[in-house]
């Protein structure tokens, strides 16, 4: 169903416009971030509740949207490929084996002192 959907899209726009509108919604994304982080009230920040947050919501969902998209029009399996290649990377520098359970070192890590 989506799939259709994002296909359309493309026809109908093109990729150009559709990679432009990635662009915009990623600039809103990162806009309404930078408002959270520098002025959200900790209530905001733990537990997501506020007018900041849901706009934060709001444009999540629309990158979300424009992400999937653009894995229908480029090569999704070499997104996937570089994805885990860097939550490999993620994995090293957070000091844990890559593919290592993370929930399990998670309550090892939770329970430490
Ligand atoms: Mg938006």
């Amino acid at each position: 169903m989506e799939k259709e959907l994002f296909e359309l899209a493309r026809e109908r726009y093109g990729v150009r416009a559709q990679v432009l509108v990635l662009a915009e919604e990623c600039s809103e994304l990162a806009a309404v971030a930078c408002k959270l982080g520098n002025r959200g009230s900790d209530l905001e920040l733990r537990e997501g509740l506020g007018p900041v947050a849901d706009k934060l919501i709001d444009e999540l969902a629309d990158v979300s949207i424009m992400l999937d998209q653009m894995k229908l029009y480029f090569d999704a399996k070499k997104i996937a490929e570089r994805r885990q290649f860097k939550l490999d990377r993620l994995a090293t520098r957070l000091g844990v084996e890559p593919g290592y359970d993370y929930a399990r070192y998670k309550k090892v890590w939770n329970k430490l002192p």
